[in-house]
């Protein structure tokens, strides 16, 4: 024989109801049991109907006629019309108690748990009751049963305890007598030898399913729900959680003891000595294998079976110098928690003579500080104790697996990989069966938490990267296209997943959580909000993803401002926006320190040669132990062309131009021909290779007459330059005589640094350096006469949409 038991969503209504006939359609002759939940839905509405008519809040009737349409609603779609009065008519008398007890509680103007697990008892057995009805009418040979009259218990309301011996008897024999082939029982309800309606707790359905399987020896429990099994994470969060083919009971109990809902606790309990299976199978996928969940251990030599979490947890702390060598403390503190029916869903590792903490219910918190202070008011009011401390809005997350126990490491795996993350741990515990590792966090870190675990434990180091790009112009077009282009590739061989959550211009931003089509993101982005810089931020802090990135391809000071507060909030930022890094010395290193403290990197490598890897060699060299003694280099690409393509037959003036139309330059074109730019970038050479130093304490020698210098917009700059254009054919006329090129140098040496105008002798490095080239001369301690040269085009929207990649494939790599 078997037991199938289907939980509310698979039996939510008419449509769902009408899948289980197929289910089970193939069933042999042998008998079948069939356990079903409340409709979907129906359990939370009765409690909260009744709690509602407690407090004399008349809306209470609105969500009884809603129970009321649900049930006869899913009648009418079931049943042929010319057998439905029968049940209609069931259905309605039962109803109508249901309301006369509602109209109790509302009169009286309370409710007790007594009453509570009355109403809430109509649930399951209406269900049932429609249910057999369904498979009479489609030719099944089904009986219903009022599984109160069978499965007996104590009178703790709420969560009833079963009195297996009378229960036992009791469903064995009414299964043999019973002459139908299917028997349909409403779970969670039972009643109490008085014959008072009890529950077995929330999700209790399970239960009464493993009950029912154990005392008729059944060969298999099968848990029909709507997902395919019990997953390495609860899938409704863990997009990437798999179903896992096979499990321990153990691990099954303790992933459900922790929060995977799909199996109520104590349904192992009753399967576990006869060694009756557990499937768990997918009412709206059949054909999926689901999990079968066995006594025989896990062989699979996999380590960490699944992670699982509770939400609403609260932490309690008592603790005082008048614990210490007092016997019996944590006993009273214990049997006052176990007196009021509150359970202990973890005791922490901080629990010490000094201190005892434990993890509850969030809703128990109230009574449990109560009662606890109540208990140790003489301790409290001696000093000896401090009143016992509770701290809300927490969740447990834990690791599952039996073979946890033999491998080292695996808490230090789950801490740092919380750590890196930034998710604080408030308290840990490890349970004595070394089963699990767990800790407790911030509910809204849970997100969080489950996927950069599941990553680390799970995803054969699939990274997921969550891009956040502000900035989508010259530069930031290109970097999409790049992603677009590339994302296959990383996936498959650097086992990185790249996705674009966020966008922003000046004008809008668009965020879609599944990951922004690169195709489209043109379109998504103008149909996007206006753009506001905080909330951009802040929706990147809600949304609270692991491995998020900030990534700034505008030239905005504005933006720069706020990297602090992304990194404060552990999101990396990549940007080749040079202000930050080349602003105040302080803010500087703040960021720096920063990045280090939250573990968010600040990568700017293109703040320096576009593409070219100048930052990240200078920081190799430093970090292996080199001392920079010199840095010689052409830095600026938009310079660089035009010294390349100036000369006696072109003018000043239209070179600049051109490099302005081919975006060689800043749109603001006196940044790079006043040479602040290349300031800047030596500056922050200068200080990657560990020199305190200011852009004020730069030497700048400019070559542009005053006059341009000084010019307020784009218009008269070029104007001026025409001005001059005689002084500038001189500058050229006195470099060929000397049979030198003129090109803009920035130099760093003995602490100091310079940039300027040079002439360049031929045989020199710089002398053949092509159209808008860089090049950089690192002259160390280990490259003393022959220098250390990276080379290569320094400027353009492409190759510096690829030096923000290759930064943000670094953090990948972190
Ligand atoms: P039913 O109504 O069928 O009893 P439940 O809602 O009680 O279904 O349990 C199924 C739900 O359990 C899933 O929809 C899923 O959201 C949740 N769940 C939590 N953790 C897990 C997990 N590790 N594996 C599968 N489901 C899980
Ligand atoms: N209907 C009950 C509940 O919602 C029992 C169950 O579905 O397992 O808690
Ligand atoms: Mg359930």
């Amino acid at each position: 024989m078997k037991v199938l038991k289907f939980g509310g969503s698979s039996v939510a209504n008419a449509q769902n109801i009408s899948l289980i006939k197929n289910i089970i359609a193939p069933i042999n002759r042998d008998k079948t049991i069939i356990v079903v939940s409340a409709l979907g839905g129906i359990t939370d509405l009765l409690l909260q109907t009744a709690q509602l008519a407690s407090i004399q809040d008349k809306s209470y009737t609105s969500i009884f006629l809603e129970i009321e349409n649900r049930h006869l609603q899913t009648i009418k779609e079931l049943i042929p019309i010319h057998q439905q009065s029968k049940v209609l008519s069931k259905v309605k008398s039962e109803l109508n108690i249901l309301e006369t007890l509602l109209e109790g509680a509302f009169l009286i103007g309370e409710i007790t748990p007594k009453l509570s697990d009355k109403i809430v008892s109509y649930g399951e057995l209406l269900s049932s009751y429609i249910i057999s009805e369904y498979f009479i009418s489609e030719g099944i040979d089904t009986a219903h049963t009022d599984s109160r009259q069978l499965i007996k218990t104590n009178n703790h309301y709420g969560k009833a305890i079963v009195n297996y011996n009378i229960t036992n008897d009791n469903i064995a024999k009414h299964i043999q007598e019973c002459p139908h082939q299917i028997i349909v029982l409403g779970g969670f309800i039972a009643s109490s030898i008085k014959g008072d309606s009890t529950t077995l707790g929330r999700g209790g359905s399970d239960y009464t399913a493993a009950i029912v399987a154990n005392a008729i020896d059944a060969e298999v429990l099968e848990i029909w729900t709507d997902v395919s099994g019990l997953y390495t994470a609860n899938p409704k969060i863990v997009k990437q959680a798999k179903a896992i083919p096979h499990i321990s009971y153990e691990e099954a109990m303790e992933l459900s003891h922790f929060g995977a809902k799909v199996l109520y606790p104590p349904t192992i309990q009753p399967v576990l000595s006869k060694g009756i299976n557990i499937v768990i199978k997918n009412t709206f996928a059949p054909d999926a294998a689901g999990t079968l969940i066995t006594k025989n251990q896990n062989r699979s030599g996999k380590t960490v079976r699944g992670i699982s979490h509770v939400e609403q947890i609260a932490l309690l702390s008592l603790e005082g110098s008048g614990m210490v060598g007092i016997p019996g403390i944590s006993k009273r503190f214990f049997e006052v928690l176990s007196q009021a029916g509150i359970s202990v869903v973890m005791i922490t590792q901080a629990s010490s003579e000094h201190s005892i903490c434990i993890g509850i219910s969030d809703q128990d918190t109230d009574l449990a500080v109560e009662i606890i202070n109540d208990a140790f008011s003489h301790e409290i009011s001696l000093g000896k104790i401090k009143p016992v401390i509770a701290e809300k809005e927490l969740a447990i997350i834990a690791l599952v697996g039996d073979n946890m126990k033999s491998h080292q490491g695996l808490s230090g795996k789950m801490f740092s990989t919380l750590g890196k993350n930034n998710v604080n741990i408030r308290a840990i515990a490890q349970g004595a069966s070394e089963r699990n590792i767990s800790a407790v966090i911030k509910k809204d870190d849970v997100k969080k938490a489950l996927n950069s675990l599941h990553e680390e434990f799970f995803e054969e180091n699939v990274k997921q990267l969550n891009l956040f790009v502000m900035g989508v112009g010259n530069v930031g077009s290109k970097l999409m296209n790049q992603i677009q282009l590339q994302k296959k590739y990383l996936k498959e061989k650097l086992r990185l997943n790249i996705r674009v959550i966020g966008i922003a211009n000046s004008r809008k931003m668009v965020f879609n959580e599944d990951g922004i089509s690169l195709k489209n993101w043109e379109e998504a982005l103008s149909n996007g909000q206006s753009t506001d810089k905080d909330l951009f931020f802040q929706t990147i802090k809600n949304l609270n993803y692991r491995n998020s990135i900030f990534v700034d391809n505008t030239a905005s000071a504005e933006v720069s401002k706020t990297y602090n507060t992304y990194l404060r909030n552990s999101i990396s930022i990549v940007t080749c926006n040079k202000i930050a890094c080349s602003s105040d010395f302080n803010n500087y290193q703040e960021l720096k320190d920063l990045a280090r403290q939250y573990n968010a990197p600040f990568l700017f490598e293109t703040n320096v040669g576009a593409g070219l890897p100048i930052i990240d060699t200078l920081k190799n060299l430093m970090a292996s132990g080199d001392k920079i003694l010199k840095i010689q280099a052409v830095l600026s690409g938009s310079l660089n062309f035009v010294f390349n393509n100036f000369n006696d037959k072109t003018t000043f003036h239209d070179v600049v131009k051109e490099a302005q139309e081919q975006g060689y330059t800043e749109p603001d074109p006196t940044i790079d021909l006043s040479g602040i730019d290349v300031m800047r970038k030596i500056l922050i050479l200068a200080r990657e290779s560990g020199n305190e130093l200011n852009i004020d304490d730069i030497v700048n020698t400019p070559f542009l007459p005053k006059e341009s210098l000084d010019t307020n917009n784009n218009e008269d700059f070029f104007a001026s330059l025409v001005k001059h254009e005689e002084s500038f054919q001189k500058m050229y006329a006195e470099a060929s005589k000397a049979d030198c090129k003129l090109k803009y140098v920035a130099q760093f040496e003995n602490g100091k640094a310079s940039v300027g105008l040079q002439h360049i002798p031929k045989g020199h490095d710089f002398y053949n350096l092509e159209g808008s080239d860089n090049i950089v001369l690192f002259f160390t301690e280990r490259y003393p006469n022959q220098p250390m040269i990276i080379k290569g085009a320094g400027a353009g929207a492409d190759v510096t949409a690829s030096g923000i990649f290759a930064d943000i494939i670094r953090i990948g790599n972190f």
